[in-house]
C-alpha cells in the first residue's frame, strides 16, 4: 500500500500540462498564462489630470486667471498654457501643453469679469507646489514593452483587468480539463428525490461537480451508476471520452464494488489501489491511452463523502494543478497551532477535517468533531484538513499540526 506522499507523485507522474492556446480573455479567470505579456503601449497613455481642476502655471496663480477652455475625459485640449490662463480639467483628461500643476477645483474660487469671461482665482498659495502635483506623466507606471503579467502567474481578476489595459482579448493559457463525474451505487438517488427504504441521495456528484469548478475544471455530470457491470461499463465508456473520470464508491472490497474490474476490461492501465490514509484507503488511481498525447486520468474515490471530499483534495487536485501548469502541482501545507487537546487512534495517518484560523501570532487551527466518513454535515464548519501521522497520540494545545487549506 502506498504512503500518501508516494500515492501523488504517481499521480503527478502521469499528469502532464496540457499544451498552450489562445482563448478569450472572458474566459481565463483562474487559468495559467502560457505567455509574457508586454505593454502594448505607456501607461498612462498620456499627462493626465488626477483631480478635478484647473491647469496652470504656478507662477501664474497669483492673479485671477481666465478660464480659456474646458477638456472633459475623452477629449484633447486645443490651447496651450503659453501665457497667464487657467484651463479647466476633469480627472483623466490630457493635460495642455504647458500645465505644470492642477488645482483641485475645491481650492478655487470662479468669478466672470466685466466682459463676461470666466476667470478662477486661486486663494492658496501653489508657487511652491512641486512640479506635477495631480498630475500623472505619461508611462509614470508602464513603459511600452514592459513585463505586465508573466508566464505562469494564475489569472485573477486583477490579472485580467491589466491584461484588457493593454490590449489582450484573447490570451494564451493551459485550457480547463474536463473532468465527468460517475457516481457508482444501487442506494444512490437523484437529489430531487426523497430516498426510499435502504436509498441515500447522491450528494458526492454536486460536491465533487463543485470542487472540480472551485479548481478551474469544467465538470461533466454523468448521474449515477447501477452496481450492475454492463451498465457501469457503459457510463464509465462515456466517462472515458474526456480528460479525466473521477467516480465515487465502488472501489472497497464488497461483493458490488465493480469499480476496479470495470475500469480494467475498458482498457484502463491502474497505477495504485489503497493508500495508507484514513479516509480514503481504498482510492483507486489508472490510466487510460486513447491516442498519442492524449489521456484520460482515472480516480476511482471512496464513496463515503468525507473520503471523496478528502481524497480528491490529496490526489486530484494535485493532478488538475498539474495539468492547468498550477505550480506548485502539490497542496502546499501550513503548520497551526493546535486550539484544544485531541486524541488519535490510529493505523492509517489521518487527514482530518478541521477549520484554520489566521491570528495576528500566527495559525491556528481546531479539529472538526465528526462520527466517522459519512459525517458530511460536520464539514461544513471545516476549510482545511490537519494531518495527524499514524499512531495513539494525545496532543496537546499549542502542538503544531500540517493543515491543508481547501
Ligand atoms: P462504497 O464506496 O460504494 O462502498 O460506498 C461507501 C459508502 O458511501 C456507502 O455508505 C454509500 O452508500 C456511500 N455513498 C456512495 N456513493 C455515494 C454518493 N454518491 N453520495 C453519497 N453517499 C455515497
Ligand atoms: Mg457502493
Amino acid at each position: 500500500m502506498m504512503e500518501v506522499s508516494e500515492a501523488v507523485a504517481a499521480v503527478l507522474r502521469e499528469a502532464s500540462p496540457f499544451e498552450p492556446q489562445a482563448i478569450p480573455l472572458m474566459d481565463a479567470l483562474g487559468l495559467v498564462l502560457a505567455e509574457d505579456v508586454h505593454a502594448d503601449a505607456d501607461s498612462p497613455p498620456f499627462d493626465k489630470s488626477l483631480v478635478d481642476g484647473f491647469a496652470v502655471r504656478l507662477a501664474d496663480c497669483v492673479t485671477p486667471l481666465p478660464v480659456i477652455e474646458t477638456v472633459s475625459a475623452g477629449q484633447v485640449p486645443t490651447r496651450s498654457l503659453d501665457h497667464p490662463a487657467a484651463i479647466q480639467i476633469m480627472t483623466g483628461a490630457p493635460l495642455p501643453v504647458g500645465a505644470e500643476a492642477v488645482v483641485p477645483v475645491e481650492l478655487t474660487s470662479e468669478q466672470t469679469d466685466a466682459n463676461g469671461i470666466q476667470q478662477v482665482s486661486v486663494p492658496i498659495k501653489v508657487a511652491s507646489w512641486k512640479l506635477s502635483t495631480n498630475i500623472l506623466r505619461r508611462g509614470a507606471s508602464t513603459k511600452r514593452g514592459d513585463l505586465v503579467v508573466a508566464a505562469g502567474s494564475e489569472l485573477r481578476p486583477q490579472e485580467l483587468g491589466a491584461l484588457a489595459e493593454y490590449g489582450r482579448s484573447r490570451v494564451t493559457v493551459r485550457r480547463r480539463p474536463r473532468v465527468a463525474v460517475l457516481a457508482t451505487g444501487d442506494e444512490l438517488v437523484p437529489v430531487e428525490q426523497t430516498p426510499g427504504p435502504g436509498q441515500i441521495r447522491n450528494s458526492n456528484e454536486t460536491m465533487l461537480c463543485a470542487q472540480l469548478h472551485r479548481a478551474g475544471a469544467e465538470p461533466v455530470p454523468l448521474g449515477i451508476a447501477r452496481d450492475e457491470r454492463a451498465h457501469l461499463r457503459e457510463r464509465i465508456d462515456i466517462g472515458l471520452q474526456v480528460d479525466m473520470l473521477v467516480l465515487s464508491g465502488g472501489v472497497s472490497m464488497g461483493e458490488k464494488d465493480l469499480v476496479p474490474a470495470e475500469l480494467a476490461s475498458a482498457g484502463v492501465r491502474q497505477v495504485f489501489h489503497k493508500a495508507n490514509v484514513k479516509p480514503g484507503k481504498p482510492i483507486w488511481f489508472g490510466v487510460l491511452e486513447r491516442a498519442p498525447n492524449s489521456r484520460t486520468l482515472v480516480f476511482g474515490l471512496p464513496g463515503n463523502p468525507v473520503s471523496s471530499l478528502v481524497c480528491f483534495e490529496l490526489f486530484v487536485r494535485p493532478a488538475l494543478r498539474r495539468m492547468m501548469g498550477v505550480f506548485p502541482a502539490e497542496s502546499v501545507a501550513v503548520k497551526a497551532r493546535l486550539t484544544a487537546p485531541h486524541a488519535t487512534k490510529g493505523d492509517r495517518p489521518t487527514y482530518q477535517p478541521a477549520r484554520l484560523e489566521w491570528r495576528a501570532d500566527g495559525p491556528i487551527v481546531t479539529a472538526i468533531p465528526w462520527v466517522g466518513s459519512s459525517d458530511l454535515r460536520a464539514t461544513v464548519a471545516a476549510n482545511s484538513m490537519a494531518l495527524f501521522p499514524v499512531g495513539d497520540q494525545t496532543y496537546a494545545a499549542g502542538n503544531v499540526v500540517d493543515v491543508i487549506a481547501w
